[in-house]
């Protein structure tokens, strides 16, 4: 499997490319529109078909490249059941299996960052964590129907129980990590380790951390698959 990590500077953004050598056919997940340009270059240069673009769930902080990478590719745009998102090719659900070729991708829903979140497992090794679970942290779950129990419950309960030598890559990283293990964070994430889901709800809900500048304009996007809106 070809597996690469991809950085947006501008919002700490990780978007993941995923291929097939045999078939040259390929995924990326959640791509930022600001990439599409690198995305694709990417793609060329390595002589891949992009097959599918996928979310792990509405981001607040980013505009979804997925629109225009379509628009461009003909590629499938697939969001996690239940999120906002009609414009979307399918909806994925807890447990169900995109094949392609030798790529084995399973969703495993974990919410609490959103009501609608997916982590994915590639062929068993690798966990995309999304929003849910960070190295050493975790997403915020104070807006966008988040939900701090939700959370605990879907890192202690659906990523935790995965082998301690799967790989974790997150949706973003704030401090230049770049990949971990769950034993790894089983032991040494401060949100997790030596908590309960009491003391975790009340850590969470004493972050205060402040909006994401782009809230306003990426989840409306975001709901139409990366199309802002024209304003009159
Ligand atoms: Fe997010």
């Amino acid at each position: 499997m070809l597996f690469r990590q991809l950085f947006d500077e501008a919002t700490w953004t990780y978007t993941y490319l995923i291929a097939d050598p045999e078939t040259n056919e390929a995924i990326l997940v959640d791509p930022v529109a600001e990439q599409v340009e690198r995305d694709l270059r990417i793609l060329q240069e390595l002589g891949l078909t992009l097959r599918y673009c996928l979310e792990t769930h509405i981001h607040a902080d980013h505009i979804t490249g997925s629109g225009k990478l379509r628009e461009i590719t003909g590629c499938q745009s697939i969001v996690p059941a239940n999120a906002k998102a009609a414009c979307a090719d399918r909806f994925i659900q807890d447990g169900e299996q995109v094949q392609m070729g030798s790529v084995h991708i399973e969703a495993i829903a974990t919410l609490g960052h959103t009501d609608s979140h997916m982590a994915y497992l590639i062929n068993g090794t690798h966990v995309l964590t999304g929003d849910s679970l960070f190295i050493r942290g975790c997403g915020r779950t104070d807006f966008q129907s988040g939900d701090s129990g939700a959370m605990f419950d879907s890192v202690t309960e659906r990523l935790f129980t995965l082998p301690d030598d799967t790989l974790v890559y997150p949706g973003h990283d704030y401090k230049g990590e770049t990949v971990s293990t769950i034993g790894e964070e089983k032991q040494w994430n401060p949100r997790f380790a030596g908590h309960n889901r009491d003391s975790f709800i009340d850590l969470m809900s004493n972050l205060k951390l402040p909006n994401p500048k782009k809230i306003m304009e990426a989840v409306p996007a975001n709901e139409r698959c990366g199309k802002v809106a024209v304003s009159a």
